[in-house]
């Protein structure tokens, strides 16, 4: 970890390295603390904060927006290399109802699949551009203080 200089001038608190914060977020885990449970609720819900560090998801407006473009490109990225796979799987006879069926399904079921990840792997990419100042992180841990009460 080392302190960095923000574009303001001021100095930031330390941080994992982005490879560490995406191994978390792979692995399910906080980015910032790497701890779980995480921001992530079940599956597909979110706590504001996380319980063990108190960061919070939402640091910025349309934070939303991160993950799920994050998500669109994951998904077309695995369906586009299934229906290559398919296809030479299949060839010269290629099941055309069967491979648009299962198309559309993994269009509806992968996003789902990798919903968690991708917020995660936003969340550690917006930690890593936007470090929390110690302002941030004195209101997190004021917060989980405040939780354990
Ligand atoms: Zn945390």
């Amino acid at each position: 970890m080392h302190w960095i200089i923000d574009t303001m001038g001021g100095m930031n608190p330390p941080v994992s390295s982005p490879l560490t914060m995406f191994r978390r977020a792979i692995l399910l885990s906080c980015p910032l603390c790497g701890k779980r449970p995480c921001t992530m609720r079940r599956w597909m819900g979110h706590r504001d904060r996380c319980p063990s560090c108190g960061i919070r998801w939402h640091r910025e407006h349309g934070f939303e927006l991160g993950p799920i473009a994050l998500n669109v490109v994951f998904t077309f990225f695995t369906l586009g290399v299934s229906m290559v796979i398919a296809f030479i799987a299949t060839a010269p006879d290629f099941p055309v109802a069967t491979l648009t069926i299962s198309m559309i399904a993994g269009a509806i079921v992968v996003p789902l699949l990798y919903y968690p990840f991708t917020f995660l792997l936003w969340q550690a990419f917006d930690l890593q551009a936007h470090r929390p100042d110690e302002r941030e992180l004195a209101e997190a841990r004021e917060s989980v203080a405040a939780s354990t009460d």
